[in-house]
């Protein structure tokens, strides 16, 4: 099957006054992929998302989504792209049905709130407000906005960071759900450990360099391939295991 490019980025740079933040960066996101953009705090994953969501002015370079040129289409650009809104933006006296119908008519669009809640797994908190969430449930309800227009491309901005092992596991589970339903998903971690259970090709950007490129299973070949090992496991579980275990997999929030 070929792969249809549905984002390309093309000499991407970006400058905060003399500073450089993306310093020319290219690649393309393929439809209905999990794209993975990973490096530390301060590398320009963000910078990188938030110009691509047309939300930040680039400095120079070229940004395609799916085929239309952000410097002349960024309207059309917005209406085929779902983006997380800031927790700011959800006014705290309105609960989740509510915010959704607001949202909705923000886009223009007829929304069924349950079943987008459905979605997420949160129909039982569909009168419950924002401020009531738990954290895990706060992330559910942000992915659950960025459905509402129906987009073809989601973008997610480091989804799981903070959230206890369960509730990252079952946003794993939730994303890797939106992606087999057909939308394109780029989202931003530096956290490996989820890049490589929920990333079909990733990216590693370093000081506003993409440095590595590929996927998760094609990068450990390589690096693997140099002779590299790791220091010998004495143990064949970790304390994550251990609390993953005692505690059950189950979601717990209340
Ligand atoms: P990441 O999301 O990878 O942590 P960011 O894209 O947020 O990185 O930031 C990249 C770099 O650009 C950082 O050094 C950050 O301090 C700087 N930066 C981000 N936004 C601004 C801004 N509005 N003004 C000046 N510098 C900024
Ligand atoms: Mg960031």
């Amino acid at each position: 099957m070929a792969k249809e490019i549905i984002i390309s980025v093309k000499n991407l740079t970006k400058k905060y006054g003399d500073f450089e933040a993306v310093k020319g960066i290219s690649f393309d996101v393929y439809e209905g992929e999990i794209f993975g953009l990973l490096g530390p705090n301060g590398a320009g994953k963000s910078t990188t998302l938030e110009i691509i969501e047309t939300l930040r002015d680039k400095t120079s370079g070229e940004v395609f989504v799916d085929k239309i040129d952000l410097d002349k289409g960024p309207d059309e650009i917005k209406k085929i792209i779902g983006v997380q809104l800031q927790t700011s933006g959800y006014y705290p006296g309105l609960n989740l049905t509510e915010l959704i119908k607001l949202f909705g008519g923000l886009y223009n669009q007829t929304v069924e709130p349950l079943q987008l809640l459905d979605l997420v797994n949160l129909r039982d908190k569909a009168k419950a407000k924002y401020k009531e969430l738990s954290g895990g449930q706060k992330q559910r309800f942000s992915i659950a906005t960025t459905l509402i227009n129906q987009p073809k491309i989601i973008f997610l901005d480091e989804p799981t960071t903070g959230l206890d092992p369960q509730a990252r596991r079952n946003l794993w589970d939730l994303i890797t759900n939106i992606r087999d339903k057909g939308t394109t998903v780029i989202i931003t971690t530096h956290y490996m450990d989820e890049a490589e259970v929920l990333c079909d090709r990733v990216a590693i950007i370093d000081s506003g360099k993409i440095i590595a490129m590929d996927s998760p299973d094609k990068l450990i070949d390589n690096l693997v391939a140099t002779g590299f090992e790791r220091p010998k496991e004495v143990k064949k579980a970790n304390l994550e295991d251990v609390f993953i275990n005692i505690t059950g997999h189950v979601l717990r929030e209340e």
